[in-house]
C-alpha cells in the first residue's frame, strides 16, 4: 500500500450528475482514478471546503446523511444520495491520535456528507461501500496552522486510509462566466499555474505564502480561502512525496479551477 492523498477540484454541485455535459471529462477522470487508488483502502478521510467550524472537528456517523447545502438547483440534484457508511472507529482514533500529538480535534456525529464530499465520491467511489469520515476546517487557523495540522493528520493516519480533500485552487464566483466552457482570465491561469509549480517542486511553504494583496492573482483567484485550504490537507500529509500528478486540469465558467492533484509517498 502507498500512502495517498487526492485534492479534487469540485466546482458546481451539478458536476455530481451523470448527464451534466460540461463535466463529463472530469467525471471520467474520477471514475478512472478510483480503481487506481481505492483497492485496499479501509476508509476515506474527506476534507471539504463546505465544512467550516470553530476549532477543528472530526466527523463520522452510524447514520450518515447527505447535506444539500445550496439552493436554486434542479430537483435531480437533491435526489443524489451518497450513503457510504461512517468510519466511526477511524474518526475516533484520529481524534485520539491528534490529541496525543497536542492538537485538540474532538469527534462529533453532528454533520453529514456535504456536496464537497458527495459530488466527488459519487464518481471516485461510486459503490458507496468504503466508510467515510471527515475533518473540518477551522475558520480561525492561518494557512501555516492548517499545514501544520495537515502534517499531524498525515502522521496519524495509516496507509490504508485515503485522504480526499475537496475544494478549488481558483474559486472566484463573482467573476464567473455563464458559459461553462468560457476561457479563464490571465490572473486565474497565473495563480493556478503558480500553485501547480509549487506542488511539482514540493515547495509546501510557497502554498502558505501566497500574496493576497488587492489586485494580485492570489486575491482575485481566491477572494476567500475556504476552497483553497483543503489543498493544504492533501499536500501536507507528507514532506517529500515520490509521485505527484495532475489527473485533471481546466476551468469551469472561466474562474473555477478544476485541477485535481494525486500525491503518493
Ligand atoms: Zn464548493
Amino acid at each position: 500500500m502507498t500512502k495517498t492523498a487526492l485534492f479534487i477540484g469540485h466546482g458546481s454541485p451539478m458536476n455530481a450528475l451523470a448527464d451534466h455535459t460540461p463535466a463529463h471529462a472530469w467525471q471520467a477522470v474520477l471514475r478512472e482514478l478510483g480503481p487506481q487508488v481505492l483497492p485496499g483502502m479501509r476508509a476515506i478521510l474527506c476534507v471539504s471546503a463546505h465544512w467550516q467550524t470553530r476549532g477543528t472537528e472530526v466527523f463520522a456517523s452510524d447514520e450518515p446523511h447527505a447535506i444539500h447545502d445550496f439552493i436554486g438547483f434542479p430537483k435531480s440534484l437533491y435526489d443524489v444520495k451518497y450513503l457510504a457508511p461512517g468510519a466511526v472507529a477511524e474518526a475516533k482514533a484520529l481524534s485520539a491520535a491528534l490529541s496525543a500529538a497536542g492538537h485538540e480535534v474532538p469527534y462529533t456525529a453532528e454533520w453529514g456528507y456535504d456536496h464537497g464530499v458527495w459530488s466527488v465520491l459519487a464518481h471516485l467511489a461510486p459503490h458507496q461501500n468504503i466508510p467515510v469520515f471527515m475533518l473540518s476546517l477551522d475558520r480561525k487557523k492561518t494557512l501555516d496552522e492548517h499545514l501544520a495540522l495537515a502534517r499531524a493528520v498525515g502522521a496519524a493516519l495509516p496507509e490504508d486510509i485515503l485522504i480526499v480533500a475537496s475544494g478549488n485552487i481558483v474559486h472566484a464566483l463573482a467573476d464567473m462566466e455563464e458559459d461553462p466552457m468560457a476561457a479563464a482570465p490571465p490572473w486565474a491561469v497565473e495563480f493556478d499555474e503558480q500553485i501547480a509549480k509549487a506542488l511539482e517542486q514540493r515547495d509546501w511553504a510557497a502554498l502558505t505564502e501566497i500574496s493576497r494583496a488587492p489586485g494580485t492573482p492570489g486575491k482575485l483567484s481566491v477572494p476567500t480561502l475556504d476552497h483553497y485550504i483543503p489543498l493544504l490537507y492533501a499536500a501536507g500529509f507528507t514532506d517529500a512525496p515520490k509521485h505527484l500528478t495532475f489527473p485533471y486540469t481546466g476551468f469551469d465558467h472561466g474562474t473555477i479551477s478544476m485541477r485535481c492533484v494525486c500525491i503518493r509517498e
